[in-house]
């Protein structure tokens, strides 16, 4: 089953990215490495509720 998540930036606090995760994969709170245009780097995104 997948769910949708939003990923936000752990620097700026920006939720930059809407996806969608195997809950059976990831159970606990995802967190991946992505682009943030605010920061303009590449930074840590952690899923939010
Ligand atoms: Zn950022």
């Amino acid at each position: 089953m997948r769910t949708r998540i939003t990923l936000a930036c752990t620097e700026c606090k920006n939720r930059n990215y809407d996806t969608k995760k195997d809950k059976k994969l990831h159970p606990d709170r995802m967190e991946t490495k992505k682009y943030c245009r605010f920061c303009r780097k590449h930074t840590l995104h952690k899923e939010t509720k």
